[in-house]
């Protein structure tokens, strides 16, 4: 299988992992920068984006995975994950970096404060049997303001871009690894074993 890690220095690091294990991806949580070598792809977790990008750049990991973002590695962000892909972002501390990479801007807590979580079926043609509906979870999520001519737009909530895609770049607003559906993992298993099969060909052996 392909080996896929989870930046693993806050946010719902668990809860990936294990729907990347259902989805059939070898997972291995990420803390210090050696742990990024070998990897297929990496997640980055809900959680809170400041706290996620102070303990990358402490622990080392914030230069590595920009440089691993731009050489091609395949990166899912979901929710703080997301704003950490973005290449700008509204609302956000003052000291705040992000890893970037998807050409677009998101605003932090974009929902408001009546609705700091809800759920919402989504239409989502890029994933397996588009016709039912994703299971959406959106907690104090952020959305795509943004976003540059090479940036795919996956799905939207009314009319707030919520989901997209960059090359091997996958961002989403919601919380997939909550809600029981695995299609997003499975897409971004997908991705991970594409580029596995570009970057590591296997050589097929004489019989
Ligand atoms: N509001 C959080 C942030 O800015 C993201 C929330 C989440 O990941 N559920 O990081």
């Amino acid at each position: 299988p392909v080996l896929v890690g989870v930046l693993a220095v806050q946010g719902d690091v668990r809860e990936h992992v294990a729907a990347l294990e259902r989805s059939g991806a070898a997972v291995r949580r990420v803390r210090r920068p050696e742990e990024l070598e070998g990897l297929d792809g990496l997640v980055v977790p809900g959680g809170e984006s400041t706290t996620i990008d102070r303990l990358a750049r402490i622990f080392g990991l914030h230069e590595p995975v920009r440089a691993l973002v731009r050489a091609g590695l395949p990166v899912y962000g979901s929710c703080a994950g997301m704003i950490q892909l973005a290449d700008q972002i509204l609302d956000g501390h003052a000291e705040q970096q992000t890893f970037g990479g998807i050409d677009m801007t998101v605003r932090r807590n974009a929902f408001g404060r009546q609705v700091d979580s809800f759920e919402a079926g989504l239409v989502v043609p890029a994933l397996l049997e588009p016709e039912r509906p994703f299971p959406a979870v959106f907690i104090r999520a952020p959305r795509v303001e943004h976003h540059g001519p090479g940036v795919q737009v996956l799905a939207r909530v009314d009319d707030a871009v919520v989901a997209v895609r960059q090359g091997n770049l996958l961002a989403t607003s919601f919380h997939p690894e909550v809600s029981g559906d695995d299609r997003v993992h499975q897409l971004f298993v997908r991705i991970c074993c594409a580029h596995h099969a570009a970057v590591r060909p296997t050589v097929a052996t004489a019989s």
